[in-house]
């Protein structure tokens, strides 16, 4: 019995206790509960704070691209001024030979009917005087070394007709276009350029032609092709054979007379005289302070017999 009494006064005893501890634990469980929102939303007014800065960076951030961009912005229009400095540079290029050797005389010397067993002669002696020449050439097969190195020398690869065949190049319009594509493909196929030059057979004022020159001179427009004639001749391919002395004579007076001179010469297996003479007339026409000797290129002012009407 004393037992039990005591087990229940332990009892009586523990409840107060219990009840104690579960009071604590509620008004810690409260404390928490209302303090809990607190710390939430002070750790969340903190985060807000911190992100809102952010933004706020970000935003300041965007303004000063935008800024940037705007001051890009006149830099950009100023591109047009760019632009005129670069034509201005393509203008600068585009000057042609006589604009850009003022005061001097302009010698572009040129071999027809080639290649033949002189070129390599004529390609060694120009590069002696260090000299580009303009070469206007046929078909020929068997020369694709000769062709080459004219291009590879720097020298000017012009079209003088594929087959050099008077009769069949002036047959009819068809038969004139016709020769000039097959030589414009042959020379393409050998050295991997297109040539835009062109010289008639017999010039442009020929008088063996059938076919009208206008159409002509359409056929070469269309074709996006210049023909240069010549207004000097060293006279190497006419009948009574010349020396090479005469030929000589023949280009410097022609040379001298005149402030522009395309020189029309031969490349051909029968003109040994005219490799002869070459070296004369690169060592007068090189200690000419006033001379100037180039290839023929888009720069060069045509020479034309006959232009279109
Ligand atoms: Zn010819």
């Amino acid at each position: 019995m004393e037992d039990n009494k005591v087990k229940d006064s332990e009892k009586l005893n523990y409840r107060p206790k219990r009840v104690k501890v579960i009071k604590k634990m509620i008004i810690a469980f409260m404390t928490v509960m209302i303090l809990l929102p607190n710390i939430v939303s002070v750790y969340s007014l903190y985060r807000i704070e911190k992100v809102n800065k952010e933004l706020l960076n970000m935003e300041q951030q965007i303004e000063s691209l935008q800024t940037e961009t705007k001051e890009v912005t006149p830099a950009v229009t100023e591109s047009p001024s760019k632009e005129i400095t670069e034509e201005k540079t393509v203008t600068k290029e585009e000057l042609t030979d006589a604009e850009r050797y003022p005061g001097k005389k302009l010698v572009y010397l040129t071999f027809d009917d080639g290649p033949s067993k002189y070129t390599d002669d004529i390609l060694d002696i120009l590069d002696e005087y260090n000299v580009k020449a303009s070469f206007f050439v046929v078909a020929k097969d068997g020369y694709e070394d000769q062709y080459r190195r004219i291009v590879n020398d720097g020298h000017t690869l012009g079209m003088h007709s594929y087959t050099h065949v008077y009769s069949s190049i002036y047959e009819s319009k068809t038969s004139f276009s016709l020769d000039i594509t097959n030589i414009s493909d042959f020379l393409y196929e050998i050295t991997g350029e297109k040539p835009l030059f062109y010289r008639f057979p017999g010039g442009s004022s020929n008088q063996v032609s059938k076919v009208s020159k206008d159409d002509m001179f359409d056929i070469l427009n269309a074709k996006k092709l210049i023909y240069y004639d010549w207004n000097v001749t060293s006279q190497d391919a006419s009948g009574g054979k010349l020396s090479a002395t005469q030929i000589t004579d023949n280009v410097i007076s022609g040379i001298e007379q005149k402030d522009m001179s395309v020189c029309l010469m031969h490349d051909s297996g029968e003109k040994a005289s005219t490799v002869e003479a070459l070296p004369m007339i690169l060592s007068k026409l090189t200690s000419m302070d006033d001379v100037v000797i180039l290839p023929i290129t888009e720069s060069t002012e045509p020479v034309h017999h006959i232009t279109k009407q």
